[in-house]
């Protein structure tokens, strides 16, 4: 079966720093996509921040099974309309998959509902990731543990909520720890938050990456997702009850009324 998945880019940091657009000439969304075509069960596109309605249309989102999200400096400028879209897709049961520092995403916080905080320090220091979780999907293939030369350090505490899995725990060259590779699950949507991948590394052309991330999109893809609206609340008229019962006591809602929100 084919995985539809969208790599979503902020795309700011490649246009205006020299350094990333040397790293990342296409995007760093062009060489996230270019890993996972590696991967002949993967169809990747691409959208950005700059695009219409962000490049996620209702149309694009509908036809996503799984949606990476790389963004950075301009978590402000992703408009909230599009945040509640996204969200209403993921509860729909499309995988999201948040990167490096989409921490700080309005999606990644808003399916969360906490700070997303951590600590950080550029230094471009080396980067020991342990597979915590060696029968976990995400982790198929890997060795117990694997190196990045240079990534930025993101220490705990990580203000998330306690996730349903941890898959990677790394330590950093200057001695802080964090759990880098978590899952969660929000309605039908199965989530990965995966910290590697500051922009003035190369660290999405590591082939181990590549690995990680082709490994989250198959683990991601929910073929039990839904179009079905995730918030519909029914109401069971009495008559409709699955054992006949007789009405009473005083009441609120009118007959056939929606209800209140
Ligand atoms: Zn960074």
């Amino acid at each position: 079966m084919t995985i539809r998945a969208t790599v979503w880019g902020e795309n700011v940091h490649e246009t205006s720093n020299q350094i990333v657009s040397e790293i990342y000439p296409e995007g760093m969304h062009a060489q996230i996509a270019k890993q996972l075509a590696v991967d002949k069960n993967i169809v990747a596109r691409t959208a950005t921040l700059q695009q219409p309605e962000h490049g996620l249309t209702h149309e694009v989102l509908a036809e996503t099974d799984v949606l990476l999200w790389w963004g950075h400096a301009a978590h402000g400028e992703v408009a909230d309309e599009i945040v509640e879209r996204v969200t209403n897709r993921v509860w729909q049961g499309m995988g999201l998959i948040v990167l490096h520092s989409g921490h700080f995403s309005k999606i990644f916080k808003r399916l969360m509902g906490t700070p997303c905080a951590l600590k950080w320090r550029e230094a471009g220091e080396r980067e020991r990731i342990f597979v915590v979780n060696p029968g976990h999907a995400i982790a198929a293939g890997l060795p117990e543990y694997f190196e990045l030369e240079n990534e930025e350090m993101y220490g705990e505490p990580f203000s998330v909520p306690e996730p349903m899995e941890t898959v990677f725990i790394s330590w950093f060259q200057g001695g802080e720890v964090f759990r880098s590779g978590l899952t969660y699950r929000r309605g039908r949507g199965n989530i990965f938050y995966f910290q590697p991948g500051h922009e003035t590394y190369p660290t999405y052309y590591d082939e181990t990456i590549g690995k990680v991330l082709r490994n989250a999109v198959n683990w991601a893809f929910n073929p039990q997702a839904v179009s079905s609206d995730p918030s519909d609340a029914p109401n069971v008229p009495v008559e409709e009850a699955l054992e006949a019962i007789e009405e009473r006591g005083p009441k609120l809602h009118k007959k056939g009324e929606k209800g209140l929100r």
